[in-house]
This record gives structure tokens, sequence and C-alpha cells, in this order.
């Protein structure tokens, strides 16, 4: 994945490593930042994009010394220019400049817009061929054979961020990828687990936002409670690590410790732990290939005292088998897997329809794609986003049976 020359370069860097952030007031963004203000002077940020919220955008472009600021909608371009004013940062708005601040020369970027409207800017990150956090996972689930080709034609080193794959690469790292047998995403079970279908029937987004353990974006949060999430990061591990689709697998695990295992022909697991705090994968992307220092709590095993493991029900949560099933069909699928559950989750969290109907209107939109929509192939982005759309208008036509 990498060469020995590019460890040896970063092993003796002393200059700043200049930074890009995209999605810098979310979730991922925020956790980013905090990890640069604990480290003054190691890194310079080059530029920054956040969709709606001009104030947070302005504040922390301004506190970095930012190069850029891109806010995506254009109708916040006029307030954002007047938050930048007096200073050297440089204010754009819109959707092309979102893609175009990926294009300004990094050593780092961090992928952290939510959803397929991360794919322009993120395919622009990976042209880079520099090193690319990877958190925007829908890029991989929509676009995963086309995004791959870029990466490999740009020699960009992918840093996945996601904290199962995050992990899986941790223990993949030092070893020989012919000897891995299986690897094993962990997930929490989300805020449902031991809901009853007749609990599940009635959940509200409030409850859908709950998450036991992590502290994350309103999207992911929702795809955490269907196991959406665990589908879509099985079909991230396929593009991601060295294996075969039947050689992935799923384990729930309450307590979120460990966050992925990987077993070898030898008879050996190699797991990685840690509380669970996105800090943690981020600084493993960002000091790679060394180590930095992190805030987060500490493991203390004696008094979490037990790590449980069960099988995930797919009856209850059938978004894992679909996800499974549109990995293994392959195509188009998953693009339509993905574009179906945003505007399921979006139409769940404007309380249009129930949290049961978000599984079935993907399952929905993907029967009713297969044989059209569904058997075109893409080879470029723009065939990626092409079937994301025209997904999404099919999506939203089936909506009205749900509501
Ligand atoms: P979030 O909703 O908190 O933040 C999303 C960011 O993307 C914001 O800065 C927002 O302004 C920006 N954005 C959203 N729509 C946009 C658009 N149309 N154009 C431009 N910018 C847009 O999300 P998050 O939880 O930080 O998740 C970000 C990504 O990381 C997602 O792909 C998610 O699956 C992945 N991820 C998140 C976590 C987590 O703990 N939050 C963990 C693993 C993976
Ligand atoms: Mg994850």
């Amino acid at each position: 994945m990498t060469s020995s020359a590019t460890v040896e370069r970063l092993s003796v860097e002393t200059e700043p490593r200049r930074v890009s952030i995209l999605g810098a007031t979310g979730s991922i963004g925020t956790s980013t930042f905090d990890l640069l203000d604990r480290n003054p002077g190691a890194y310079d940020v080059v530029a920054l994009t956040a969709n709606h919220s001009v104030e947070a955008l302005a504040a922390l472009a301004l506190r970095h010394g930012a190069e850029l600021a891109v806010i995506g909608d254009p109708d916040k371009f006029a307030e954002l220019k007047d938050a930048l004013s007096g200073s050297d940062v440089e204010a754009a708005a819109g959707e092309d400049a979102v893609a175009e601040a990926a294009t300004r020369q990094a050593d780092w970027i961090m992928a952290a817009i939510s959803g397929a409207a991360g794919l322009r800017a993120t395919f622009e990150a990976a042209r880079q061929g520099t090193h690319l956090a990877f958190a925007n996972k829908e890029c991989l689930v929509s676009a995963g054979d086309v995004f791959m080709k870029v990466v490999a034609a740009a020699e960009t080193i992918l840093l996945p961020v996601d904290s199962e794959h995050s992990a899986g690469f941790q223990a993949i790292e030092s070893s020989i990828p012919e000897a891995i047998e299986r690897i094993v995403l962990t997930a929490s079970g989300g805020p449902f687990r031991t809901w009853s279908p007749e609990q599940l029937a009635s959940a509200r987004p409030e409850d859908a936002l709950k998450h036991p353990n992590w502290s994350m974006g309103r999207k992911i949060t929702v795809d955490s409670a269907t196991l959406m999430n665990k589908g879509l990061e099985l079909i991230e591990a396929f593009h991601l690590f060295p294996v075969e689709k039947d050689q992935l697998g799923v384990i729930v695990h309450p307590q979120s410790i460990v966050h992925c295992l990987v077993e070898y022909s030898d008879g050996s697991v190699l797991a990685q732990l840690s509380s669970p705090d996105m800090r943690t994968p981020i600084a493993y992307s960002l000091a790679w290939p060394k180590r930095m220092w992190c805030p987060t709590e500490r493991l203390d095993l004696e008094k979490l005292a037990q790590l449980t493991f069960e099988a995930p029900d797919e009856t209850r949560f059938p978004a894992l088998r679909i996800a499974r099933a549109a990995l293994e069909t392959g195509g188009s699928a998953t693009t339509i897997l993905n574009a179906a559950n945003e505007i399921a989750v979006g139409a769940f969290l404007e309380g249009r329809i129930g949290f049961v109907s978000i599984p079935a209107l993907v399952e929905s939109t993907l029967e009713a794609a297969a044989g059209g929509i569904g058997a075109q192939t893409a080879s470029t982005l723009d065939d990626v986003l092409h079937i994301d759309s025209e997904c999404r208008t099919l999506a939203s036509g089936l909506l009205e049976r749900f509501v």
C-alpha cells in the first residue's frame, strides 16, 4: 500500500503538514479540529468546507488561518464573505467550489462530508495522490470500483477513519494479506438492540438519535439504529481490504470496545481495542505512519469487566441482509442501496415514514431498479452520479407507499 520511501520521508518530516478538512463543521470535522488544536504548529490548514453553517466554518477558518473556506450553500456566500472580511482567508460557495477545495495541494485531506453529497470532493481529494483520511463511507458504497481505480492510479494513501476499518487496517498493516481468513466488523447493535418488533414499529427519530456509545452526525446515527451502517461498512471493507465478499462478517458487541477482528490462517486473531471515541482512529490517520498522543479515555478492562458478543438479528434488522445482498449482486446495486437509504433516512428524520419503512423502502427501490437502472454499470464518477440521481427519483416516488 505504501512505499518505504514515503514512510522514510514522513518520519523525517519537520515542516508543518498541510491539511484540508472536507466537512469541517460535522462530528468528524470537530473531532479532527480537537486534535489539531492540541498540536499547535504541527499542521497548516489549507481548505475547509461546510454545507450551511457559515458561522462555525468562518470561526474555524479564522482560528486556524486557513487559505480557503467554502460553503456548499451558494446563498450563504455573502454571509461567509462578511464573516471573513479583513482576513486573508479566501471565500467561495457552491457545489463546484466544495469539490475544487479538495484540489488545493495538501499533504493530508480529511474526507468527512456526509453521504453521496461528498462524492465529487472525495474523488478530487483522491486524485491528489496524497494522504486521504477516509470517513465518507458512502463514497465507497456508491462508487467503490470507480473510486478505488482513482486511488490506485494516483497512488493515494487511503487511511480509513471509520473505527472498524481503522482497526482492521491496524491489525492487517504488518501482516501477510494471503494469510487472512476472515475480517469481522463489530456493531454496537444501536439503541434498538433489545427492542421488540412492535417497539421498532413505533420508534421515533428522537429514539433513533440516542446512540448508546457513539456521538455522531444524524444520518450515521440512524444508520446505526437500522444496522444499515454495518451493511455500508461491509461494502466499505470489501473495497478497502484484500478479501473476498464471503470472508467478511459482522458480530454485535454492545460495549464498542473491540472494533474489528482479523482472523489469520494460523488461528491467530488480531483485534484493535479502544474507547468508543472517534478521535483515536482520526489520530491514527493524522499521525500515520507514526502515532500521536490522543486525549481519549484509556481502557480499564477491570472496570469494564465484560466484553460480550452476539450474532446480529437480521429479522428485526433486515438492512444488514439487504446490504449484503447488494454487495453480492455488485454492479450498481450498492449505488442504489446508498441512494435509497439516504432518501429513506431523510424521510424518517422528517417524520414522514416509520423506522421499519427505512429498510423496506431500500429493498423496494432495489427491486424496482433491477433490470432497469440496476442493470447499468458505472465506469466513471459521472455514471455513478447519474445512477444515484435516477435512484433518488425512483425511491422518492416509492416513498408515497410507506407514508
Ligand atoms: P455530520 O452530519 O456531523 O457532518 C457532515 C459534514 O458534511 C458537515 O460539515 C456538513 O456541513 C457537511 N455536508 C453535509 N452535506 C453536505 C453537502 N451537500 N455539501 C457539502 N458539505 C456537506 O456527519 P459526520 O457524523 O461527521 O459523518 C461524516 C462522514 O463520516 C459520514 O460519511 C459518516 O458515515 C462517516 N463516519 C462518521 C463517524 C462519526 O463518528 N461521526 C464514524 C464513522 C464514519
Ligand atoms: Mg463505523
